[in-house]
């Protein structure tokens, strides 16, 4: 407790590191709060396919009294770690469970697809697919349009029960995504292991292709590997027109990103759907010249 030791010793009264944890306990504290008083909310960043909206990816912020919107890189590390995850999971997909289901009440936006960022601390939960298909059935979503992200820390320690959860869940029609795919530690040949219907691009590798050919040759590999396998490859990131090109030429289904549209809310994002889906609606119907 602070005894001198010499080299490496941390000192129990160092001025940064008690504020840093008083400032975490803080910041947990809010954040429970906020769970219970209705302060956190879903961005949507449409996800684009053959140049139409196909759907949205679902984002988490928190509307904080007096700090305002905060991002959820702020946040979700601290749930992480104190187990608030699993309740601002279970939030975030009863949200979604229920805008889906709203959804399939438009015409239009009948065949959109949702995507929810899960955390691996859920998807271990023994009563994860349980609970998530009490929740289908409640909301009466269509677990066809219900695209679940994880990323390869899922998959770290008990492989098996996120296989299990998982493969139970796309029995009932739910689809997975791997989320920042190229990032983690998992082997190319670790992919044809899990029961996937998509990956993810990251939007590391999409930032820097234009500039980096080692960035463009793991895009490329990447997205081949993945079609080989059956699974539908998406790229988030996408900035520009040519990072967009790039990345149809090598073979990419689906691409998300700032060239579209920033994450925006839900009454936005269905306003861009409909721009969108009834322009080209018109413009289908118009005699070819
Ligand atoms: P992610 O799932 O990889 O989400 C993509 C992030 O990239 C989002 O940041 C999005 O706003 C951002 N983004 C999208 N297009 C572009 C672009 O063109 N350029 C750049 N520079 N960025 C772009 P956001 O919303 O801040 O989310 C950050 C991360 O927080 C997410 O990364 C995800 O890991 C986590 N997260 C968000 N919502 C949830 C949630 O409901 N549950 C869990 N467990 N994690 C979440
Ligand atoms: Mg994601
Ligand atoms: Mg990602
Ligand atoms: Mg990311």
């Amino acid at each position: 407790q602070g005894k001198a030791q010499g080299r490496g010793t941390v000192h129990f009264f160092d001025p940064s590191l008690a504020e840093a944890a008083q400032q975490r306990a803080r910041l947990e504290a809010d954040l429970r709060l906020a769970l219970q008083q209705g302060q956190l909310l879903l961005h949507y960043q449409p996800q684009i396919r053959d140049g139409q909206p196909s759907g949205a990816e679902a984002l988490v912020r928190w509307q904080h009294p007096e700090r305002g919107l905060i991002p959820p890189g702020e946040f979700i590390p601290v749930a992480e770690t104190s187990g608030l995850i699993l309740p601002l999971g279970q939030w975030v997909l009863e949200q979604a469970c229920a805008v889906l289901a709203q959804w399939q009440r438009d015409p239009l936006l009948q065949a959109m697809t949702l995507s929810v960022n899960v955390s691996a601390h859920q998807v271990q939960q023994p009563g994860f697919v349980l609970h998530l298909r009490q929740l289908l059935e409640r909301s009466g979503c269509n677990p066809q349009r219900l695209k679940l992200e994880l990323t390869e820390s899922a998959f770290i320690g008990d492989e098996q029960t996120a296989i299990r959860a998982m493969t139970a869940l796309r029995a009932l029609g739910i689809r997975f995504s791997l989320d920042d795919f190229g990032t983690g530690y998992s082997s190319l040949s670790h992919l044809k292991k899990l029961p996937l219907d998509q990956i993810k691009i990251d939007q590391s590798f999409v930032r820097d292709l234009l500039d980096d050919p080692d960035d463009a040759a793991i895009t490329q590999v990447i997205t081949q590997l993945a079609r080989n396998f059956g699974m539908e490859v998406i790229a988030e990131g996408v900035e520009l027109p040519e990072q967009k090109a790039f990345l149809e030429g090598v073979g990419c289904h689906a691409f998300q990103g700032y060239l579209f549209a920033r994450p925006v809310s839900l009454s936005d994002f269905e306003a861009f759907c409909h721009a969108h889906l009834a322009a080209s609606a018109t413009h289908a119907l118009k005699p070819r010249a």
